[in-house]
């Protein structure tokens, strides 16, 4: 996906790409020329709160023995009412999977 990038600085200096490391984590970003201002696409810093686990709905797929684990976060468990045994079932699209929590009893 194309990403639309601004070009002038509301200070109305021309943009450079450059790289910046935040807390260890490499961004794609643009600095002003003129102001040294830095912008920072909100991909990046979706990027950035995924890699650094911030997101609470984010969640890393870990390996345990031949299969991948998730786990599920705290609000999920708590609005769905979910529990030790329920069921989760994978709804796979094109783009997408939608998980359902479907209670054991
Ligand atoms: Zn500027």
């Amino acid at each position: 996906m194309p990403v639309k990038k601004m070009t002038k600085c509301v200070c109305g200096g021309l943009l450079k790409d450059e790289s910046l490391v935040k807390n260890g984590v490499k961004l794609s970003v643009q600095k002003c020329v003129k102001c040294g201002e830095i912008y920072i696409p909100g991909s990046e810093m979706m990027r950035y709160d995924i890699i650094k686990g911030t997101s609470p709905m984010v969640r890393k797929i870990r390996k345990s023995g031949d299969s991948l684990i998730i786990t599920v976060p705290k609000q999920i468990v708590e609005k769905f009412n979910a529990h030790d045994g329920d069921y989760i079932t994978f709804e796979p699209n094109e783009k997408e999977v939608r998980i359902k929590i479907i209670h054991a009893e």
